[in-house]
């Protein structure tokens, strides 16, 4: 087997910019480490519900998810925050009124993100997508780059688009090796939400609402520091979802995790809500083909993203870097995968080898 252009990675930056050679009849082929492609978009469903254990949001003011999510038909609707919030103080200690409604005029998608997700796969060939492959070797050839799979499959391309955060790629073994300061760069450029965690609860009856509260608490007790309404637009099941906020070395009894998040809704929302039908935790931060051990700092604030100088124009412009890290406007949100996308494109469409 061989190809044009190598995609690694099968999560939103990695599909669009498929989907986009795709349509241009151009040879390409898109491969993935996990055995589902979305990569931080990962979407559970029970009961008709759907529930995002990564991004669920988007905004105004971010023109390619729009014209993605017209395009393919589906359908937005804005995050539920009618009613009251909550605030927990230190010591557990439930004041309603305070705080603000951070995420108020958000969007969420019908369907949650991997609706999108599925609707992006089914335009792309079985035949160009490789699941449950992960890469591990890249090396220049007079002709190209050979790609490397874990299970030792060698696929030749000319041209490889990383898809994926930087700092996952600065796992992989590049011969020669990338020079120090192209090396330095990718592992400097902390992934977005990478060390996150997200806890959802899933229930019956939306209590909270019929109670008149919004469901957004901000809280400095935790294990959840902030918690919104995650139901799906109509009808229920009906869900709250909580950021983690306990450092990622804390949080891995997950047994005793989800004992204190049960305590913690119940304290903010009554006995109702200590029994969840479903308790989803996806911890980001142990997922090797998101976060590296680095990622388990914490991030204070959103960085400064884009593509430095030392990434570009590496092995005669044959490895580009794609993936929302390396989005200069939008880097880190699902709109800078879009952008990334269209940026890689762009290169490979007028950069030809
Ligand atoms: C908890 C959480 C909440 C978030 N909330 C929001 C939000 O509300 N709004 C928003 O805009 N953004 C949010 N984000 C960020 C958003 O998820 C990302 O911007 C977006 O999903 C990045 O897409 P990507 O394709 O660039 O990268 P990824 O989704 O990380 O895709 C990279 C792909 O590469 C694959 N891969 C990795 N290593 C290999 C390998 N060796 N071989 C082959 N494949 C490999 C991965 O499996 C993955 O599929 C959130 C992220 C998280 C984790």
């Amino acid at each position: 087997m061989q190809t044009q252009t190598l995609i690694i990675g099968a999560g939103l930056s990695g599909l669009c910019l498929a989907r986009q050679l795709q349509a241009q009849n151009h040879d390409y082929m898109l491969v993935e480490a996990r055995s589902r492609p979305g990569g931080r978009i990962l979407t559970e469903r029970l009961e008709g519900g759907y529930f995002d254990m990564g991004p669920a949001w988007f905004w105004p003011g971010q023109p390619r998810i729009a014209a993605l999510i017209k395009r393919l038909g589906l359908e937005w609707f804005e995050q539920y925050s009618t009613g009251a919030l909550s605030f927990e103080d230190e010591a557990g200690r439930v004041e309603r009124g305070r705080g603000f409604a951070s995420m108020q005029g958000s969007y969420r998608l019908k369907g949650g993100l991997g609706a999108l997700i599925d609707a992006l796969a089914a335009e792309i060939p079985q035949k160009r997508l490789m699941l449950s492959t992960p890469v591990v070797g890249l090396a220049k050839s007079a002709s190209g780059i050979t790609v490397t799979t874990q299970s030792g499959q060698a696929i030749p391309a000319q041209e490889v688009a990383l898809a994926l955060p930087p700092r996952v790629a600065s796992q992989l073994t590049f011969s020669p090796a990338l020079p120090k300061e192209t090396h330095a760069a990718m592992t400097g450029i902390a992934t977005w939400m990478a060390g996150q965690a997200k806890a959802i609860a899933v229930y019956d009856t939306p209590f909270w609402r019929t109670a008149g509260l919004s469901g957004d608490v901000m809280s400095r007790r935790g294990p959840m520091v902030e918690i919104h309404d995650a139901s799906p637009a109509e009808g229920g099941p009906y869900a709250l979802f909580g950021f983690i906020g306990l450092p990622p070395r804390a949080r891995s009894n997950e047994e005793r995790l989800r004992q204190e998040l049960k305590e913690q809704l119940s304290r903010l929302f009554g006995a109702e809500a200590a029994e969840p039908k479903t308790l989803f935790v996806k911890d980001w931060a142990f997922d090797p083909f998101t976060s590296i051990e680095a990622d388990q700092q914490p991030l204070y604030a959103h960085p400064q993203y884009g593509l430095p100088h030392a990434m570009t124009r590496l092995w005669d412009g044959r490895l580009i870097f794609g993936g929302t890290e390396v989005a200069p406007q939008f880097g880190g949100y699902i709109e800078g995968a879009l952008e990334a996308a269209d940026n890689v494109l762009a290169l490979i469409m007028t950069e030809k080898v």
